[in-house]
């Protein structure tokens, strides 16, 4: 080994690459799941399973580079830890994603290689879909390991849980409005959904329903003609979402749109959507958009829905029962935003703060 080959390797090591990762939060377990001959590279994270196995869905994207999909995989999994303990779900945190573009890449023969990786776990993680995934990618996955939910319903499933969580952030919104303005009609409102995919589309038709004035936006111009022409919905055409004039924005597409540059310009004064980890830097921008009097209904509080669809599958409840959980999330959402501004927190960290009490309780009862 060269000398500065040398000194490089120290310097990794001291900065410690693995564990010492911005995102790395106490995960229990990383798993980089590798195959050939169907060209599948993919990454479990296991955040914790204090409360339960790992439950969370698997994203399907071309990342830029392989740490950006360890980052994600990382952020995604912590972010279900949380989600299903504020939700009081026996279920803990994990998530898994594919890196590859999920349109040309994906095959049933990668995703039963993903299936057998996911058993190698003996069910200490459980999948479900995500970005770039759907139910039928599941009924293949279950193919080859019974640790999958989101299969169709029938192969037996609750069937795609989108529509359940668009529920769910409906609820949220609607919680988020109550506080906001004193009334939880949504009517008039100005509202923008960013990405109007699986959920994107359902909160559509229940905003629209409402009265809501709503402008979607998104990558895909198919489906912003589909969807506008479904429920007669605006399609943005401008080139800066966040900087136009509205009162609710929905972000619903991919995470981190909450940053320096986004908040800045925004004239909302809440901020409801489906998408996780929605802000990019957690403590910063909670506290910048509290600063600015905007609202935020905590991303993993309010899309919950999904998780509980899913949930159903492992525990055999009916779709009642699930509608019932979903719609507690108004309640939920009206205590934490309550229990924030009490305790001048951010509604993140209020929320957070209430999922860990529940993870912690559970370690203490299990170490006595
Ligand atoms: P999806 O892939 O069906 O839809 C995402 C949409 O966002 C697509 O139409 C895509 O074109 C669009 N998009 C991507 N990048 C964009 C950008 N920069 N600007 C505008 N639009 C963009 O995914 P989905 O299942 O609807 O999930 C949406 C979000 O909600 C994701 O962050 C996901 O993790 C989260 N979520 C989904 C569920 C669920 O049940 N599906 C549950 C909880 C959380």
């Amino acid at each position: 080994m060269s000398q500065d080959h040398h000194t490089s390797f120290e310097k990794m090591i001291n900065q410690d690459p693995v564990f010492g990762q911005m995102s790395f939060n106490d995960h229990e377990q990383v798993v980089f799941c590798n195959d050939k001959d169907t060209g599948l590279k993919a990454i479990i994270g296991i955040h914790n399973t204090v409360l339960g196995p790992a439950l969370g869905g698997t994203r399907m994207w071309n990342y830029d580079t392989e740490w950006s999909a360890l980052n994600d995989a990382l952020r995604l999994s912590r972010g279900m830890t949380y989600k299903s303990a504020i939700t009081g779900l026996n279920l803990g945190g994990g998530k898994a994603v594919i890196i590859g573009d999920a349109k040309t890449q994906k095959t049933p023969e990668m995703m039963r290689k993903f299936g057998e990786f996911v058993h190698s776990l003996s069910g200490k993680y459980i999948t479900a879909e995500d970005v770039g995934m759907n139910t039928e990618d599941m009924d293949v996955v279950r193919e080859v390991t019974p640790y999958v939910t989101g299969i169709s319903e029938d192969k037996g499933g609750a069937g795609n849980p989108s529509p359940i969580t668009a529920y769910g952030v409906f609820m949220g919104m609607k919680a988020a409005a109550k506080f906001k303005y004193g009334s939880d009609v949504l009517e008039d409102k100005v509202i923008y959904v960013e990405g109007v995919g699986h959920v994107g589309e359902t909160l559509v038709e229940y905003l629209t329903q409402e009265g809501a004035r709503v402008t979607i936006a998104d990558i895909n111009r198919e489906r912003l003609e589909e969807v506008s022409s479904k429920y007669g919905a605006r399609i943005y055409e401008g080139a800066d979402v966040h900087a136009e004039n509205m009162d609710i924005y929905a972000p619903c597409a991919l995470g981190a749109t909450i940053n320096d540059n986004s908040i800045s310009k925004l004239r909302a004064s809440i901020v409801a959507g489906a998408a996780n980890n929605q802000l990019a830097d957690e403590s910063k921008h909670g506290m910048m958009l509290q600063q600015r009097g905007i609202v935020y209904a905590p991303d993993f509080l309010i899309n919950a829905g999904g998780i509980i669809n899913v949930y159903a599958e492992l525990e055999g409840y009916d779709r009642s029962e699930i509608m019932r959980k979903t719609e507690n999330i108004y309640t939920t959402t009206i205590e934490i935003l309550n229990k924030a501004q009490q305790n001048g927190l951010t509604t993140h960290a209020a929320a957070l703060q209430i999922a860990q009490a529940r993870i912690d309780a559970r370690r203490s009862e299990r170490r006595s």
